[in-house]
């Protein structure tokens, strides 16, 4: 099958019932997003749906909506949830439950929320009672599993968020026992914003005959995000940082650190810093979480410092700058950490310090990326005004400045700099450049060439994706933590 070229450009042309209609017409959207124009009607028809597809893309609605019309007809029973979904992280999970109330409130469907951290009482109670969707992170749903609180045999539609983030947190086998709980399982939807081999082989192996449908998401558009790499000798990161907030002007930023230790102490710092900083990471509770984000939300705090599992699903529109603290060692999350800004047609600014040590995982962002980022010249960064975009200008080309070393002596052989080491890793970045610009731009096996960055691809029941999602990332849990 293939998917008509044009996209229903109104919810209502979708199918979906009228309390669901009414209810997003409510919340002020018109029109639906690629991927759930493209994903709604699949799920109506009842088939297994894989949706490549991050944060920010309208993704969840993609799902909730038309779970709520199928589920309107029917009633659940007790203990016996008659769907779930399960998301990685409490903060994504708690987000998708307020999109259920959210479009849900005409209908008189019922919901349950099993994470940590929060009393679990009340959900107790409701899921006695019987719920029509269970929103869970894995870990805590075979906890409550294995203590009889719930009961999976009933379960029609299960969806499987983020899983690639699950993949991430080691939950894969968690998944999977799960899905060999559900014997009634009708329907299986799984979203991921990439798809490594072991994404792939869950989905082959419990989706059937799946429609893909995917979206490439606008935000990781170069011209929309000015990013820079910041060259930093790694023993002044932390002086660097603050200089660097005060010297460009970043009123209010996300500060992505690798590390949740790391996170906890720079926020820390920022604070006896003078600055208006707050934390968000694994080991708060999620009242804490809760807060920190609220409070950022609200403009009631400046900088929010995180960890990649902890920002991922946080829902934060017109995020101004993105900085990365550290560089991220998963070339893709480079590309989720920037796309948190310069949204919704909007610029945004992106800052990431690069340490000598940074080199491999800086060429691996910009062959995924397959374009150079630019390097900011001087590691002290002259006065300008906030507005003033930072321009090729105030840059210098790889490899012409090192950095400037001020704890070293004159005499003292200086090691390659962040810019030196890049610079020779340039002509892999203009070799790949190049190569694809003979090819017409990079192709799936044996299909299109791919429309740029910035544009949205949809396709309907193509297994075969983009190369750079579908790139293995074999060093995907190299040195992280359940949390980091
Ligand atoms: P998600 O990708 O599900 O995290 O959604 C990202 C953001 O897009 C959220 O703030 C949603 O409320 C919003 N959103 C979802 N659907 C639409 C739509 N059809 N039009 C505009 N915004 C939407």
């Amino acid at each position: 099958m293939t998917l008509p070229d044009t996209v229903p450009a109104s919810f209502a042309a979708l199918g979906l019932r009228d309390e669901v209609l009414r209810a997003v017409s409510d919340s002020g959207y018109t029109e639906p997003t690629p991927i759930q124009a493209a994903a709604i009607p699949h799920v109506l028809a009842g088939r297994d749906v894989i949706g490549v597809a991050q944060t920010g893309t309208g993704k969840t609605a993609s799902f909730v909506l038309p779970m709520l019309h199928k589920l309107a007809a029917g009633r659940a029973r007790a203990r016996m949830p008659r769907s779930i979904i399960l998301s990685p992280t409490r903060e994504l999970a708690t987000q998708t439950a307020a999109n259920f109330e959210t479009y849900g409130k005409y209908l008189n469907l019922t919901m349950a929320l099993i994470i940590g951290g929060v009393g679990m009482g009340d959900q107790e109670k409701l899921l006695d009672k019987g719920v029509d969707v269970l929103i869970a992170t894995p870990g805590r749903l075979l906890d409550w599993f294995e203590r009889g609180k719930v009961m999976l045999t009933h379960v029609q539609i299960i969806v499987i968020d983020e899983a690639d983030r699950m993949l991430d947190m080691g939950f894969i086998p968690d998944v999977e026992r799960i899905m060999g709980l559900l014997h009634k399982r009708e329907q299986t939807l799984l979203f991921s914003a990439t798809m490594p081999p072991e994404v792939r082989r869950l989905a082959a192996r419990f989706l059937q005959d799946p429609a893909v449908v995917e979206v490439a998401r606008p935000a990781t558009s170069a011209a929309s995000v000015d990013d820079v790499l910041v060259p930093v000798d790694g023993a002044a990161k932390r002086a660097r940082l603050t200089a660097l907030l005060r010297a460009e002007k970043v009123g209010k930023a996300i500060i992505f650190c690798n590390r949740k230790r790391e996170v906890a102490s720079l926020a820390r710092w920022l604070q006896r810093e003078g600055l208006n900083a707050k934390d968000i990471h694994g080991d708060l509770d999620q009242a804490q979480r809760q807060a920190s984000l609220d409070a950022f939300k609200e403009d009631k705090v400046d900088y929010l410092v995180a960890t990649d599992v902890a920002a991922r699903g946080l829902d934060i529109d017109d995020l101004p700058c993105v900085v990365n603290f550290d560089v991220p060692l998963h070339a893709e999350d480079y590309v989720h950490r920037i796309g948190r800004t310069g949204r919704a047609g909007k610029s945004g600014r992106a800052f990431t310090l690069v340490t000598e040590e940074d080199g491999r995982y800086v060429d691996a962002i910009e062959r995924l990326m397959a374009r150079r980022i630019k390097r900011m010249a001087d590691p002290a960064p002259r006065e300008r005004d906030a507005t003033e975009p930072v321009g090729e200008a105030a840059v210098a080309v790889p490899g012409e400045r090192g950095e400037r070393r001020p704890t070293r002596r004159r005499s003292e052989a200086t090691p390659p700099t962040p810019t030196a080491r890049v610079a020779r890793h340039e002509p892999e970045v203009e070799r790949v450049l190049r190569e694809r610009g003979r090819r017409g731009g990079e192709r799936r096996p044996g299909g299109d060439p791919l429309p740029s960055a910035g544009e949205a691809v949809v396709f309907g029941e193509r297994p075969d994706l983009p190369m750079f999602l579908a790139r293995p990332v074999p060093s995907r849990l190299l040195g992280r933590s359940k949390d980091d």
